[in-house]
């Protein structure tokens, strides 16, 4: 069993009527409906929460963390967002969706702007799959096509990733690394663009099979319980 737990801020669906009618539970809601299964069990948490719901205890009882959020980046408290951190140095995996480009913990594990360009006029998008053969692409035909999304444009100031799974193409003709995979400590971490609050995105079935492929993907190979530098002896003395 794969325990997840889904952040979301959960502020757009609250105070914007076109938001609220597309998730009216909230993102959060709507991506655990699809990935609660057999074999992945889900926990939501919000900005409301005390510490955002990500407690030491609620992250050591986490294996993949999804992230979604948008205008209240800066609420998050930084002692949340490095706790984040370092559990996925310890090995806890994270998937950050969308504008979660701009959230504090990705930002502290890329070590980068992640700034984007971006436009907001509901351009249609066709995300290449550039590896077929990665297990978070499982299912997926050459590509997956969204009639409306955000528009997010190189230069994506992220480092280099470790496998580029998909190109976001835009009919304005943009282009964006729209999903990528990087390791930092024992963590496994994705970014998957797609998501605009006011897009019925994470309806989209394909949309949710790179989800679910991402949450067995990132799910930990390996946890250690606190990150230590060990002074060591000599073998044999
Ligand atoms: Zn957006």
């Amino acid at each position: 069993m794969i325990k997840v737990t889904v952040y979301n801020e959960f502020v757009h669906e609250k105070k914007d009527e076109a938001v609220k009618a597309i998730y009216p539970n909230g993102i959060h809601r709507a991506i655990a409906d699809f990935l609660e299964s057999d074999d992945i069990t889900v926990r939501t948490v919000t900005l409301d929460d005390p510490e955002c719901g990500l407690t030491d205890d609620v992250l050591r009882d986490t294996d993949v963390l999804i992230w979604w959020g948008h205008l209240a980046h800066n609420l998050v408290p930084d002692e949340v967002a490095a706790r984040v951190r370092d559990h996925v140095l310890m090995g806890m995996g994270l998937i950050v969706l969308h504008s979660g480009h701009h959230s504090k913990p990705f930002k502290l594990l890329m070590g980068t702007t992640c700034n984007v360009n971006w436009r907001e006029d509901g351009d249609m998008e066709r995300l290449w799959v550039c590896d077929p053969s990665h297990p978070i692409c499982r299912g997926i035909g050459r590509y997956i096509e969204l009639e409306h999304e955000e528009m997010y444009a190189e230069p994506f100031g992220i480092p280099e990733p470790e496998h580029l799974l998909f190109i976001g193409w835009y009919e304005g003709g943009e282009v964006f690394r729209s999903g990528a995979t990087y390791r930092r400590g024992n963590g496994k971490i994705f970014y998957f663009q797609p998501g605009h609050e006011s897009f019925p995105t994470y309806y989209n079935s394909d949309v949710q099979t790179v989800i679910r492929n991402a949450v067995h993907w990132a799910a930990p190979d390996l946890r250690v319980n606190e990150l230590v530098c060990p002074h060591v002896k000599k073998i044999g003395s």
